[in-house]
């Protein structure tokens, strides 16, 4: 079943309003297992109207309206749709019952547009309105079935969890539902991920695999489709397997999980306390860290050592040391990482000293930054990266490799 979704309000294309209604019916499509092909959004003109309403019924078995059934010169959806299928508009009893009700309970003069709003489309489903006053409807075409809704979402919503939902229930027999896992890695390009899982992404059906990549990670969406949820579980877990076992080296973790919430986390899991020393990064790593509420029990606090005055003072980083490496090294990291979780009594340490650009220091070309990690043990490692993207990435692409090296240890 190939569903298609049509948001009728110039509002909509002005940017006066957000589209919360295509969001709504596409979660609500989507627990039933039902497609959904398109989303369109068409403004108050009967001719624009008529066009999209004529490719949505050649395209989609259910085409979705919301919006323009109000009483007022811009609200054509029914007269379009009336048209198109051919069929009169006729007084709905129930709907004028209701109408005259709510004027006379509110004491106001009833005007003709107002009786507009009873008017539904001969041999259509009616769905009464109980939160306002232009009922829903339900119509057979020759190619589809369209649904017409109203467009106040506190009209729309409960009209479709309360009359649509049981009659979507009952004419999707499979009743599929469909379930996501995202996954998470860093450290891997998409390109090269893609390679490396090519056999999985080709055959892939049922979950189907969509790689996505944004600001140096890449994710994965696995999506199935099945009525049971114990199985479409299982079906995940296998397919899952299979890509853990090619590139689970890179995976840090589900959904929407940032590499900083997934090391709080572990963190916190083990009690352990941490600490930065920071040149290139200013105090990101410290910044993002206490981004994140309720980390005081981990975080300790950060050195900026922007200038090698600060390092060599705070941090004890040699005269002889930067004379023979300079502060942009694997040894100014080390002795950086090695002092800040002395200095502040941590567990562990990491150290950021690189080059954020946009000019080279020292011949050393924007992107090399080394980052060090200290381990309870006082095992120390320093990390080399090289990476693309201007000042604000180098610094922040840094964060995320601490993280992801520090979460791999
Ligand atoms: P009314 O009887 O209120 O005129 P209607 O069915 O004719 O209802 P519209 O006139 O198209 O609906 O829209 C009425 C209001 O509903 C809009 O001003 C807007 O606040 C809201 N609305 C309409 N469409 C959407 C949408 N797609 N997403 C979110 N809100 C919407
Ligand atoms: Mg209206």
């Amino acid at each position: 079943m190939r569903a298609e979704i049509i948001a009728v309000g110039s509002e909509l294309l002005l940017g006066q309003i957000v589209n919360t209604n295509a969001q709504f019916l596409s979660v609500e499509l989507a627990t039933h297992g039902i497609d959904v092909h398109y989303q369109v959004v068409v403004g108050d003109n009967t001719r624009r109207l008529s066009e999209v309403v004529t490719t949505a019924a050649n395209r989609s078995d259910l085409v979705i309206l919301t919006g323009g059934l109000g009483p007022t010169k811009d609200d054509l959806t029914k007269e379009t749709v009336a048209d198109f299928c051919n069929k009169k508009l006729v007084y709905d009893e129930d709907a004028l019952t209701s109408i005259i009700a709510f004027f006379e309970k509110r004491k106001i003069t009833m005007t003709e547009n107002n009786k507009k709003q009873a008017l539904v489309i001969e041999g259509s489903r009616v769905l009464p309105n109980h939160y306002g006053m232009a009922p829903g409807m339900v119509v057979e075409a020759d190619t589809c079935q369209f649904v017409l809704l109203p467009g106040p979402p506190k009209e729309m919503e409960p009209m479709v969890v309360e009359q649509l939902r049981p009659l979507l229930q009952k004419g999707n027999v499979k009743n599929e539902s469909i379930t996501s896992r995202v996954l998470r890695f860093f450290g891997i390009g998409e390109s090269k991920l893609e390679v490396m899982i090519d056999d999985l992404l080709r055959a892939q059906s049922n979950p189907t695999i969509a790689p996505l990549a944004s600001e140096g990670e890449v994710t994965l969406r696995l999506t199935v489709k099945h009525h049971d949820s114990y199985v479409a579980n299982q079906l995940l877990d296998e397919t899952e397997a299979a890509i853990q076992a090619r590139v689970g080296e890179f995976f840090y973790g589900y959904g929407e999980s940032s590499l900083m919430n997934v090391l709080i986390s572990e963190l916190k899991e083990q009690k352990l306390t941490i600490s930065s020393a920071e040149s290139l990064t200013g105090g990101l790593f410290a910044s993002e860290i206490t981004s994140i509420a309720g980390v005081s029990d981990i975080f300790v606090g950060s050195i900026i050592s922007y200038a090698t005055k600060v390092k060599e003072n705070s941090l004890d980083v040699s005269k002889e040391l930067i004379d023979s490496h300079g502060v942009v090294s694997e040894p100014c990291a080390e002795q950086m990482v090695k002092a800040i979780k002395q200095k502040l009594h941590s567990d562990i340490g990491i150290s950021f000293t690189g080059v954020a650009g946009p000019s080279s220091q020292d011949n050393i070309s924007p992107g090399v930054v080394f980052i060090g990690i200290c381990l309870p043990d006082n095992k120390c490692t320093v990390y080399q990266i090289n990476v693309g993207g201007n000042r604000e990435a180098v610094r922040h692409r840094a964060i995320k490799y601490g993280c992801f090296y520090l979460l791999n240890e």
